[in-house]
């Protein structure tokens, strides 16, 4: 099967298991855009990065500061996500975040010449293409794991947020708006790489047209168009198409991947969350790393199947394996 894959694609992809060494882009590679919220051109560039430097951004216009992709760096958190460090900040990190995380990239340095990630087409598809383009390079240095044992959430009001233990990385998310074609919609899907490329990476973000005047006064969306985000009228939608009935979801998923790879390891449990954003989605990254006592890091396929742990039963030393 993964033969298969890697000829249709012409690209080495990871069609089941885990990838087990980390990773890195084989060369730097460019692309340029505007910042859907700023509306400012700026050009991105990957960078390859060594084992264990994780993914952390390069401000070239501040004199090169960095600014790490990692919790203790959240920073704004209105429908985008920013990060900062000193006076610098990065913003709508998500969607370049989520691809990095769904093709296992885990070290790269991202630069760029404004605070904004350039928005492409509102998906993360543009930037799965410039990761291929790059190649990826396996390094030789284990990845770690960060294996749930124990259920972790948060709720705020009617928002909910969870990981529970699972043998692999799958999400469950749910969506419901007062907008007729949004009043309700839910995915669960396995997150493997080719899943994340096929069905998730095109899912386009989307906003309602009656918010936008609100967005633009506050300075936000300025960059906003029918070529960068799916836009909802009263009835319907102001695009010409779909790419997916259900393109809305799809992208919350897209969104939820992004904002958890500020945790810093790839995820094995089941994520589950309903009427989220990015606050709760960085707030449960946090808490995450917090309850240390719900998840270990594991290396290998061997080390996962040592950490599954009853529901209830006896966290250290003594879980069986099975
Ligand atoms: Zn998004």
């Amino acid at each position: 099967m993964s033969a298969v894959l890697a000829k249709r694609s012409g690209k080495v992809r990871s069609a089941t298991s885990l990838i087990h060494t980390q990773r890195t882009v084989r060369r730097s590679v460019s692309c340029s855009g505007i910042g859907l919220h700023s509306g400012q051109k700026v050009t991105l560039r990957l960078k390859p990065a060594p084992r264990g430097h994780g993914i952390r951004f390069r401000r070239l216009d501040l004199d090169g500061l960095e600014v790490p992709a990692t919790v203790s760096h959240v920073a704004r958190l209105q429908y985008a996500t920013g990060l900062a460090r000193d006076e610098g900040t990065v913003e709508t990190v998500e969607h370049l975040l989520a691809a990095l995380v769904g093709l296992g990239i885990d070290n790269v340095l991202v630069e760029l010449n404004h605070a904004e990630v350039p928005i492409m087409d509102g998906s993360a598809a543009s930037f799965v293409y410039l990761v291929h383009e790059a190649g990826i390079k396996s390094l030789s240095a284990p990845r770690r794991f960060l294996k749930v044992v124990r259920p972790i959430s948060l709720s705020r009001g009617d928002k909910r947020i969870a990981l529970y233990p699972s043998d692999h990385f799958k999400v469950t998310y749910s969506i419901s708006f007062d907008h007729p074609l949004l009043r309700y919609q839910s995915r669960t899907m396995r997150v493997t790489e080719d899943a994340f490329i096929d069905e998730i990476a095109p899912a386009r973000t989307f906003g309602f047209l009656k918010e936008v005047e609100m967005l633009r006064q506050r300075g936000l969306a300025l960059g906003g168009s029918l070529d960068n985000a799916i836009v909802l009228g009263e009835t319907g939608v102001l695009n010409s198409s779909l790419r997916f009935d259900d393109e809305f979801v799809r992208h919350k998923i897209l969104d939820v991947i992004g904002d958890l790879a500020l945790v810093g390891y790839p995820i094995i449990g089941h994520l589950v969350a309903h009427r989220g954003g990015h606050a709760l989605h960085a707030s449960f990254a946090r808490k995450i790393l917090d309850n240390a006592e719900a998840w270990r890091l594991v290396k290998s396929e061997a080390e996962h199947v040592a950490a599954r742990a009853p529901v209830a039963g006896p966290l250290q030393g003594t879980v069986p394996a099975s």
